[in-house]
């Protein structure tokens, strides 16, 4: 979607979308061999339609798509109508190869003969971040997320981190928040810290209240409503087990919503999106619930995600399963953590041991779907990283494993895995499931 819309841009600031008799879309890699299970058609007809992805209403998104699919035209965003037929003007090309990126889009504006006027080659990096070649094949430095322009306590390691936290005596969650003060006022970064969780929360309540069958062909049956009404009925504490029921259903009923193209937080993907609103869920939103514990949880999340941004890869395309679920169960162990009290690097240990037990993950949905595995293993995911929490906090100093090398192995790892179990479904359960 964000594609679809930086692409119309381009082609204004170059005074060329006016001249529009026809737009045409080529997905190209991972992005095309799982681009319908994943919808990613459905975005870029959206981005093109000027749609963003903070405001767009699932309900509203579906109508629009329908009845471009229907007149076989598109009003492009701030631009000419033209013709546009999906089934045709958008390509999928699994059997090209891109050699930046394995989730390349290239995107083109027609004239009235077919000819090219315009081409832009865009890259979907992850987490709803976007490259163009030029950034990929050059980024510049403040491309750098942990090093913002004006960031006071700037770092691109987890030593690096934890070093600043000792001298400035300060946690994670601290020093995160105080490279955001160089940015804008600390109550505008609140502010957004909350807007984030509310449409976490809003997404996890939709997902307990629907019911039926996920869309895409492969007949699953949503299953958080009913393991909520059945946990509902149940008196509190009565079965030790329930800390996994609670952050199940929660973790299901987000990567349901996000099966069925409902709104989602991309934490740190929409893959990976349930884990971190359960465990905040479960932890943190209590009757006796306190929004700084919020703020806590999303910040040192945060300053983790970053480090897998920055070190290695948060896109399913290049690392497999662990460079999603892996990192989302990693930021979620740090959050957890962090609003437990725990010292910087106790922080650091759960972020580790979070994306320890996740190393050589691969992904291999079915029929390119984000529902087997993704939907359990988010649940799973949850599970791991509150233990990935509790042992950090009752485990011995000197850990033997620091965070910086379990995320250098975690690229390592994603380097050398078979291109089948990157976001292909061309290998893995993707192969051995039987669709019915
Ligand atoms: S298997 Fe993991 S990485 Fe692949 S689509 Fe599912 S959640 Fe995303």
């Amino acid at each position: 979607m964000r594609i679809g819309l930086r692409f119309l841009k381009d082609a204004r600031q170059a005074s060329v979308l006016n001249q529009a008799a026809a737009v045409n879309v080529s997905l190209h890699g991972s992005l095309a061999l799982t681009g319908v299970g994943h919808g990613t058609d459905k975005a870029v007809i959206l981005g093109l339609l000027g749609f963003e992805p903070e405001t767009a209403h699932p309900d509203e998104a579906d109508a629009a798509v329908a009845r471009v699919k229907t007149d076989r035209r598109i009003s492009l965003a701030n631009g000419p109508v033209v013709p546009f037929d999906p089934a045709k003007d958008i390509e999928l090309r699994g059997d090209v190869v891109p050699e930046l990126h394995p989730n390349e889009m290239i995107l083109r504006i027609l004239d009235n003969d077919g000819g090219s006027i315009f081409e832009q080659v865009y890259y979907s990096v992850g987490g709803g971040f976007i490259a163009t070649r030029k950034q990929l094949e050059k980024p510049s430095d403040n491309d750098m997320i942990a090093r913002p322009r004006r960031s006071p306590y700037p770092f691109s390691s987890a030593k690096e981190l934890l070093e600043i936290c000792r001298d400035q005596n300060a946690n994670v969650h601290d020093i995160i928040l105080k490279n955001e003060d160089a940015l804008r006022p600390r109550a505008d970064t609140e502010s957004r810290l909350d807007q984030i969780w509310s449409a976490m929360r809003d997404c996890i309540e939709r997902g307990l209240h629907t019911s039926g069958e996920l869309p895409g062909g492969l007949s699953v049956q949503r299953r958080a409503q009913s393991l909520y009404s059945k946990l509902q009925e149940t008196p509190l504490a009565n079965e030790r087990e329930q800390l996994f029921d609670w952050l199940n259903v929660y973790a299901m009923a987000v990567n349901e919503e996000n099966a069925a193209g409902g709104r989602v937080v991309t934490a740190p993907t929409n893959g990976a999106a349930g884990i971190i609103p359960a465990v905040i869920k479960h932890y943190c939103d209590t009757d006796d619930m306190r929004i700084d514990h919020i703020r806590i949880f999303l910040a040192a999340a945060a300053g983790i995600g970053m480090l897998y941004k920055q070190r290695a890869s948060i896109s399913g395309a290049e690392m497999g399963c662990q460079g999603e679920v892996g990192v989302a169960c990693s930021m979620a162990a740090a959050g957890l953590a962090s609003v437990w009290g725990a010292t910087p690097s106790q922080v650091e240990r759960a972020a580790e041991i979070g994306m320890e037990h996740n190393l050589g993950l691969t992904c291999d949905p079915v029929k390119g779907l984000v529902q087997i595995p993704c939907i359990e293993r988010n649940a799973i995911g949850a599970v791991k990283a509150v233990n990935a929490a509790r042992l950090a906090m009752r485990s011995a100093e000197n850990p033997k494993v620091s965070l910086d090398q379990v995320i250098e192995t975690m690229r390592q790892t994603g380097l050398d895995m078979s291109r089948k179990y990157k976001e292909t479904s061309e290998g893995g359960l993707a192969v051995n499931v039987v669709e019915c």
